[in-house]
């Protein structure tokens, strides 16, 4: 029966010529034009023998010998290589033992090839080959070529690149074939080289390769995109090849990025999770949620936080995993287990085998009839304290945690510990301020009721001083006189003093409802100033007040705008020694502004003193030292009356003993929202008034 012989070589006319010749020497002749055919239709069709070409595209003879070698059905056919390069020693000793062909025939004449080849069948056929070196004929016919030696070890430069590189880098042809895979795509992939070529890519790898592909062809350029393959998220980037202007397959180097994706996994978990801590101060929620996506990204079997007491103890705040329910609540003792541990020295633990660890305690477990292998346990901690700590038990896959787990949990753990600590503050200071606000109405409660207590008996005490003034009950002695005077003026004074208290002491002074009534501020200023005219009188304080002929009325809070005046004119009296001076002057700032001023000749107002006198309680140090009495409220209400209505209050003095002079604005018409006396709003309740 005839042999059949497989005749591969990209050279046309050695095709032919060694096909013809072996054809009409009575051999069955296929012919194929790299190894990559070859190594196809030898699996389809095991030939006896195989003549191959060394240096070809697509697939090279080496390679060919190579996988022919490892395939069982291929293994034993026996190949001889016929090569140009054999004259430049290429193939080295060392590749041609590893190529394992029987012969190699120097490239030359056709006819000399020819009868070297149909020699070295013969000599197969009488099995004279198949022991010792392999059989080398024509090198004497032959010259080494410079150049090819050049580009021959240029190539080997570069196959020894690409097996060393960590990258894999898979070839394939213009039919989508597998043509070339290094072997760090076959660490990838996790299949040998020859189990890959001449495979289909597409069968490779699932849809996204092939489709890569065709958009490579069209757009003549590269693709790079991800995708996942396995368990593994590999980046791709893909080039094509042309040959002669024609599509030739391509080239694809794919790297994996899982890690990488891990990484950006956790860092926006991270990233969630402190924007989580900073959203809401609802801690108990937000403790649960971060611990699900912790425990989520983690992949672990059971999750906990535990918070620390003041006792030392450890409580399950949140807990995850299989029957929760009977964890939640429980506490620990200070150093009981791993957590336990962690909590007191405040130290992380990695731990890949819990049973041989001498910390672990078995009694959760035991509760809850679960079988703890690894454990990660972070601390939860400020710079000053250790608030609690966060405990994970074994990973979903049975692997050990790592370093990295403990960076990425410790890095939760401190935005926990910041969020914990601001949270716990936070409740600290609501209720501090809870305290403070009702400390703050006790207070105010006290004065308003003492100052009512104290109106009652004073307007007894005027009352009848007035009466014993009047001498209706009977003419009194100079003396008696300048003693009523005293007990009047005193009387007088502590009125307007627990008047002041109960205005100040009304906590909703700002809050106050405005009314509105139009009056006449010239008539209110003379109405004050025959109030206050005695006092001036009794001092010898020259006392004037001046309005500007044509101020016209204004709509306002009557009772207040009174009562600003009042506390102004009477400051200014109160600070003015004997036979000072003492005026009052109302002028239009401008049209809808209404200006009064009160200047004084008086003891003045140190610079220092200047912002502090407007402070409930802040008095000037001139009139401490002076001994001149005053609780420093009436600025205060003053200011706040005048703010209230939309108006300034300001003071200038030139210094000690240089006089004063107040100065405060009112709007002509007033700020919405105002009700009218009487009522017009059904309903609001009427403010108090304390009478002056
Ligand atoms: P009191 O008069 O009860 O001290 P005020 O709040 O009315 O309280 O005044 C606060 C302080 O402002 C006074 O103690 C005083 O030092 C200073 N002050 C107020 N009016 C004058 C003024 N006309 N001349 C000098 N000092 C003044």
């Amino acid at each position: 029966m005839s042999k059949e012989i497989l005749i591969v070589d990209n050279d046309e006319i050695i095709l032919a010529g060694v096909g013809d010749a072996l054809g009409e020497a009575g051999f069955i002749v296929s012919k194929a034009r790299n190894g990559l055919e070859a190594l196809e239709q030898a699996r389809r069709h095991p030939p006896d023998l195989i003549v191959t070409d060394l240096i070809m595209p697509v697939m090279d003879g080496r390679h060919l010998c190579r996988h022919l070698s490892q395939d069982p059905q291929l293994s034993h056919i026996p190949v001889v290589v016929v090569t140009a390069t054999i004259a430049e020693g290429l193939p080295s000793a060392h590749e041609l033992q590893e190529m394992g062909a029987k012969a190699y025939v120097a490239k030359r004449r056709m006819d000399a090839m020819v009868v070297d080849i149909l020699d070295i069948v013969q000599r197969l056929d009488r099995a004279e080959v198949d022991a010792g070196p392999p059989v080398m004929v024509g090198l004497e016919d032959v010259r080494p070529r410079v150049i090819a030696r050049e580009l021959l070890s240029i190539k080997r430069h570069l196959d020894t690149l690409l097996a060393a590189l960590g990258e894999a880098v898979i070839e394939f042809n213009e039919a989508h074939q597998v043509v070339y895979v290094n072997p760090a795509g076959v660490r990838l992939l996790g299949r040998s080289e020859t189990e890959l070529v001449t495979v289909p890519i597409a069968s490779v790898f699932g849809d996204p390769i092939p489709a890569a592909i065709r958009r490579m062809e069209q757009s003549g350029g590269r693709e790079e995109f991800e995708f996942r393959y396995g368990g593994q998220v590999l980046k791709v980037t893909m080039t094509g090849l042309t040959e002669e202007n024609r599509p030739a397959g391509g080239v694809m180097i794919l790297q994996d990025i899982s890690h990488v994706h891990q990484r950006l996994q956790e860092m926006s978990v991270l990233n969630q999770v402190t924007a989580a801590f900073t959203s809401t101060l609802d801690f108990p929620l937000l403790l649960r949620l971060v611990m699900e996506q912790v425990v989520e990204l983690m992949k672990v079997e059971a999750g906990s936080l535990l918070l620390k007491e003041e006792t030392g103890e450890l409580t399950f705040a949140v807990v995850l995993g299989q029957r929760r329910e009977l964890l939640q609540g429980l506490r620990v003792a200070a150093e009981e287990g791993i957590a336990g541990w962690v909590a007191s020295t405040g130290e992380a633990l990695v731990i890949p085998d819990v049973r041989k660890h001498p910390m672990f305690s078995t009694r959760v477990d035991a509760l809850i009839g679960s079988e703890t292998r690894s454990a990660l346990c972070v601390p939860v901690k400020t710079a000053e304290r250790v608030l609690g700590v966060i405990q994970l038990i074994n990973r979903t896959d049975r692997t050990p945690f790592g370093e990295a787990d403990l960076a990425l949990l410790s890095a939760i753990a401190n935005h926990a510990a910041t969020a914990l600590e601001s949270a716990q503050l936070h409740d600290q200071l609501l209720q501090t301020n809870q305290q403070l606000l009702e400390a703050h109405n006790q207070k105010n409660k006290f004065l308003s009721q003492l100052s009512q207590e104290v109106r009652t008996p004073l307007t007894g005490i005027l009352g009848y001083a007035e009466l014993l003034q009047d001498k209706r009950v009977g003419s009194l002695s100079g003396r008696q006189q300048q003693y009523l005077q005293n007990i009047y003026g005193s009387a007088q004074h502590i009125l307007k003093l627990a008047n002041d208290l109960l205005e100040f002491a009304q906590d909703d002074v700002g809050r106050r409802t405005l009314f509105a009534e139009e009056f006449s501020p010239l008539a209110v200023l003379e109405e004050v100033s025959a109030l206050m005219a005695p006092q001036a009188e009794n001092k010898g304080i020259t006392f004037s007040v001046q309005g500007e002929p044509r101020l016209p009325p204004m709509r306002g809070d009557l009772h207040q705008f009174r009562q600003i005046l009042l506390n102004l004119v009477s400051n200014a009296i109160k600070f003015t020694a004997d036979r000072g001076e003492v005026a009052v002057a109302a002028r239009l700032r401008d049209p809808g502004t209404l200006a009064v001023s009160v200047r004084d000749s008086g003891i003045g107002i140190r610079p220092e003193d200047r912002q502090r006198i407007f402070d409930p309680f802040g008095r000037g140090q001139n009139a401490v030292a002076r001994r001149i009495p005053g609780v420093g409220l009436g600025l205060t209400l003053a200011k706040r009356l005048v703010e209230l209505q939309g108006g300034e209050i300001s003071v200038e003095s030139e210094g000690e003993d240089r006089g004063s002079t107040f100065t405060f604005t009112l709007p002509v018409t007033p700020l919405a929202p105002v009700f009218s006396p009487g009522g017009s709003s059904p309903g609001t309740p009427s403010p108090p008034r304390a009478g002056s």
